[in-house]
C-alpha cells in the first residue's frame, strides 16, 4: 500500500486508487470526501465513484456549482476490501473512512474530534493498523478547556447581556461551527436572526430534514421589519470576521452589540485583540492535542502518519510516545525508497 499526499491524500495498492479529500478528484476512480469544508473538496465535483456521507453529498450539491454526475456510495468494495465511513465528529455529515482488507485495516480520520458536542456524533476510535489523521491542533500547546463548562459560562453571559438589553453577535463558520452555535444558545432569545450566508445552509438543511437547521428570521427580513430597533434582545448569527469589519462594527455603532468569537485559535490570548471582539471562545470543531494523542493511542496502530497543521510537531509527539508516526507530504513516498 502507497499512502503519500498531494492535493490531498492519495492512496493506492496494485488492483485500486485512492484519492482523499483531493482537489483534483477527477484523477481518481474513487474519492472519498470525508466532509463539506471548502478546503476539503474539489471546485469541480468529477463524474467518478464518490463515498461520503448522504449530508455530505446533499452538502456538496447544492454549495459546489461546477457539478457532474459523480457516483454516490455510503459503502463501496472493490475484490476483498471494503471502504466505510464512521461519524468523524467534526461537523455536520463528517465522516472518516475504514478500509478494510484481509490485509490490513486503514483509518483516515478527515478533520476529527472526540468530544461530546450534544449535537454530532463524536469519533469513536476502533484498532487499526495504518492511522492517517489530521493535525490542526497537533501541538501540546493546544489544550482546549472543557466543551460544556465554556459553553455554560458563555450562556451565562448572554443572558446578561440579553437582561440588559444588550443585543449580541455570535460569529463562527456558517457550516459546521454555527450549527454548533444554534444548538447551545439559540434558546436564548425568541428573536434569531442569521446572516445570508447562514441563512443558506439552514434553509438548506431545513428543505432536506437534517437535524441542524433553526427557525429564525434572515437579517435582511429582520431590517425590512424594524426587528433590530423594535427589540433589543436578539441573537445575531454570523460568519467569522473581524469585528474591525465594516458591518460588525456599523452594528456595534448603530446597537452598542457585543461581539462573541468563537474558535479553537482562542485559546491563544492574542486571538480577541486580533479579532477585535467582546469575547473570544474557545470551541473547535477539531480535536485539541490531547484528544488527537488519545485516538492513536486507542487506535494503536503500527503505523502512523500526520496530515494538515503542525503535522510534523504531532509525528514528533507521537514518536516521543513510541509510536511510528510520519508527517505526510510529496516526499513520503519518494524518501522510503532510499
Ligand atoms: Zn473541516
Amino acid at each position: 500500500m502507497r499512502i503519500s499526499f498531494s492535493r490531498g491524500i492519495k492512496i493506492a495498492t496494485d488492483s485500486w486508487k485512492l484519492g482523499c479529500d483531493i482537489t483534483n478528484s477527477q484523477y481518481f476512480p474513487l474519492v472519498f470526501y470525508s466532509h463539506a469544508h471548502s478546503d476539503h473538496i474539489p471546485r469541480k465535483i468529477p463524474k467518478t465513484n464518490i463515498v461520503c456521507s448522504s449530508i455530505t453529498r446533499i452538502l456538496v450539491e447544492n454549495l459546489v456549482s461546477n457539478f457532474e454526475d459523480g457516483k454516490f456510495h455510503d459503502l463501496y468494495s472493490i475484490g476483498d476490501t471494503t471502504f466505510s465511513q464512521i461519524p468523524s465528529g467534526h461537523i455536520i455529515g463528517s465522516t472518516a473512512l475504514i478500509i478494510d482488507s484481509p490485509e490490513s485495516k486503514v483509518i483516515y480520520t478527515g478533520d476529527v474530534s472526540i468530544r461530546n458536542k450534544g449535537f454530532i456524533e463524536p469519533f469513536k476510535p476502533e484498532k487499526c493498523d495504518k492511522l492517517i489523521i489530521e493535525s490542526t491542533f497537533g501541538s501540546p500547546k493546544y489544550i482546549f478547556p472543557h466543551y460544556d463548562e465554556v459553553i455554560k459560562e458563555t450562556q451565562e453571559q448572554i443572558q446578561k447581556y440579553l437582561e440588559e438589553g444588550v443585543p449580541v453577535v455570535l460569529m463562527g463558520y456558517a457550516l459546521g461551527k454555527s450549527q454548533m452555535l444554534y444548538h447551545a444558545f439559540s434558546h436564548l432569545s425568541d428573536n434569531i436572526i442569521l446572516h445570508e450566508s447562514n441563512a443558506k445552509i439552514n434553509t438548506l438543511l431545513a428543505e432536506k430534514k437534517v437535524d441542524g437547521a433553526i427557525e429564525a428570521t434572515t437579517y435582511q427580513d429582520a431590517k425590512s421589519e424594524g426587528l433590530l430597533e423594535k427589540t433589543n434582545d436578539w441573537i445575531f448569527f454570523t460568519p467569522l470576521r473581524s469585528g474591525r469589519n465594516e458591518f460588525h462594527s456599523s452594528l456595534k455603532n448603530k446597537f452598542n452589540t457585543k461581539l462573541f468569537a468563537f474558535s479553537g485559535w482562542a485559546i491563544s490570548p492574542n486571538y480577541k485583540y486580533q479579532m477585535a471582539v467582546d469575547h473570544a471562545i474557545p470551541i473547535s470543531d477539531h480535536a485539541d492535542f490531547s484528544e488527537l494523542i488519545e485516538i492513536c493511542e486507542k487506535c494503536n496502530p503500527r503505523e502512523i502518519y500526520t496530515v494538515y497543521g503542525p503535522k510534523i510537531q504531532l509525528a514528533a509527539e507521537l514518536r516521543k510516545r513510541g509510536f511510528k508516526a510520519t508527517p505526510l507530504s510529496k516526499q513520503t513516498l519518494l524518501e522510503s525508497f532510499f
